[in-house]
């Protein structure tokens, strides 16, 4: 049998500061002194009989590696049986629910905050690990609630007011770099397709704005429309801010997808500055 670290050591290998009780992980601890300290786990530094050399179970001795592979083992041949189980007594786990869910939860909300470093790590690496079964996973959920999803989209669309000034801006954006724009829009923007284009292209190696979409490129709206829209509700003042051209830049695609401006950005900020003087607004 060959030697192998549990995933749990490769973790304290990256200098990972765990749980309480995952501490004293590498540290060399007996089962007795775990007991005194009311340690969970306890480590010897040997490895158990199939190999692993990780942590041990205070209450019975087994590695962590092996009971996690036995009760994986025990549900597998298990599943059926289970299932059958959960669905005989189906009142019987809901009144269970019932009764100690809250608790459950948050004893478990407690612990996460407890054990944040090492859970966000610990998750990190789980979907690094099993990133194309995730990925399948999320593929088939997605296609089985696709009807549940796309209501959702179009409820979406129709409710939230970032939905709809997205899709406004994103229209308005599309006339004025063909050079067209209605009269209603010119009012509230006061600037013409060619300022607009002028404005969005300088600083920029591009001659057109198609050139730069080919290209990747996006027109980005610096004080974001979530937080345009969090802040006003007027729908014409929250479109003249978003497509304000001082709030207007073009950015390459992936960039803007990664949001890496904040809202307390240097930029943003002056941007914001900027837009509530000349609109004469107030709020932080
Ligand atoms: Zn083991």
């Amino acid at each position: 049998m060959s030697m192998s670290y549990c995933s749990r050591v490769q973790l304290c290998h990256n200098g990972v500061s765990h749980a309480k009780s995952l501490n004293t992980y590498m540290d060399i601890i007996s089962r007795k002194e775990a007991k005194e300290k009311s340690l969970i786990h306890y480590f010897t530094g040997l490895p158990c009989k199939r190999g692993h050399i990780c942590q041990r179970w205070t209450s019975g001795c087994v590695c962590v590696e092996c009971n996690a592979l036995f009760a994986k083992q025990w549900s597998e041949t298990h599943k059926k049986e289970q299932h059958e189980y959960y669905k005989r007594n189906i009142e019987k786990s809901k009144e269970y629910n019932r009764k100690h869910g809250k608790k459950k939860k948050r004893q478990r909300a407690e612990s996460y905050q407890r054990n944040k470093e090492y859970e966000l790590e610990y998750n990190k690496q789980y979907r690094i690990k099993h990133k194309d079964r995730l990925t399948k996973h999320y593929k088939q959920k997605r296609y089985e609630n696709r009807e549940t999803l796309s209501d959702n989209a179009r409820e979406y669309m129709r409710t939230s007011p970032v939905a709809q000034l997205r899709k406004i801006c994103q229209r308005t954006a599309k006339r004025l770099s063909v050079g067209e724009i209605s009269e209603s829009k010119f009012k509230l923007l006061l600037y013409t397709p060619k300022e607009f284009q002028d404005h969005i292209l300088k600083d920029t190696k591009f001659s057109s704005l198609r050139g730069a979409w080919d290209n990747g490129y996006h027109i980005d709206h610096i004080v974001p429309l979530k937080y345009i829209t969090n802040n006003i509700t007027n729908k014409e003042l929250a479109f003249q801010l978003a497509m304000d051209k001082e709030n207007l830049r073009l950015i390459a695609g992936k960039i803007n997808l990664q949001k890496f401006d904040s809202v307390k950005s240097e930029i943003t900020q002056k941007t914001l500055r900027y837009l509530l003087l000349k609109y004469g607004l107030t709020f932080d």
